[in-house]
């Protein structure tokens, strides 16, 4: 496998069926080709009403924006979260239903704040999940994580599922799973857990499949 990093696209060559892209420099012979499109978000009219952005709609921890009459969610939204002290913007099914129901807490706690005091806004502040079927496998995230974290691997792939803990310098930033049906949902589910309560277990221990993952919640 290549990877051509900053490479530029200039077109797809081919008449009846794909044969090649033109980059800047160089044509590539392909078969096939993936086009991945939406990470940059459309915040023009945000803009347009005054609303502060930048890598999305600014937000705080309960998706409202500079604006009191203006909210933000989803994959436009860069909101404040609680876990991670800082802006976090977040493309998922997940978050954008999590952040729906923030918004609306928000919305209720700000329109009856005189009138009942029990209605309460909700903090953006779970560690993020998301999953994604690929025909019969499916995939599920836990955490943040960059390209330069590392893996510590429980499982694999060959059996049916595999399991990759995901570290910086040492600390457990991420959880992913990978396996057939919904097998993995259960183990990314308490990684989620470590995670939210910032628990850092032996790696030896995330590694060893002998061990269950829920006694880990308990070091
Ligand atoms: C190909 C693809 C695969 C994905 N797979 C997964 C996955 O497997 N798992 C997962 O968790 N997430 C996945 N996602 C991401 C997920 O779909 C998004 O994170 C989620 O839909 C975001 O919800 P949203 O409400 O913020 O935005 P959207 O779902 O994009 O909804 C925004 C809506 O606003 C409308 N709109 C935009 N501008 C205006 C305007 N000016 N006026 C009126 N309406 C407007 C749009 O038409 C759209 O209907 C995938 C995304 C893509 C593109």
């Amino acid at each position: 496998m290549e990877f051509h990093c900053n490479a530029r696209l200039e077109g797809f060559v081919g008449t009846d069926r794909l044969s090649g892209i033109q980059l800047e420099d160089q044509l590539i012979d392909v078969d096939i080709a993936v086009v991945g499109i939406g990470l940059i978000p459309n915040t023009e009219l945000a803009e347009a009403a005054g609303l502060a952005v930048d890598n999305g709609i600014c937000t705080d921890a309960h998706c409202r924006t500079g604006n009191a009459h203006i909210y933000a969610i989803g994959d436009c939204a860069n909101s404040y979260h609680g876990h991670y002290q800082r802006a976090v913007r977040l493309e998922s099914w997940q978050n954008a239903n999590l952040q729906g129901a923030i918004a609306a807490a928000a919305i209720c706690a700000d329109a009856c704040a005189d009138a009942c005091s029990e209605i309460q806004a909700v903090k953006n502040d779970a560690v993020p999940w998301l999953w994604s079927d690929q025909y019969d496998w499916s995939f599920q995230v836990a955490g943040m994580f960059d390209s330069q974290a590392q893996l510590i691997s429980r499982g694999s792939a060959a059996e049916g599922k595999v399991i990759y803990f995901i570290h910086s310098d040492g600390v457990l930033t991420g959880v992913v799973g990978w396996g057939k049906g919904t097998s993995v949902a259960k183990d990314v589910r308490v990684g989620q857990m470590l995670l939210q309560q910032g628990k850092n277990p032996p790696f030896e221990m995330l590694a060893d499949d002998s061990i269950s993952l829920k006694k880990l919640l308990k070091l």
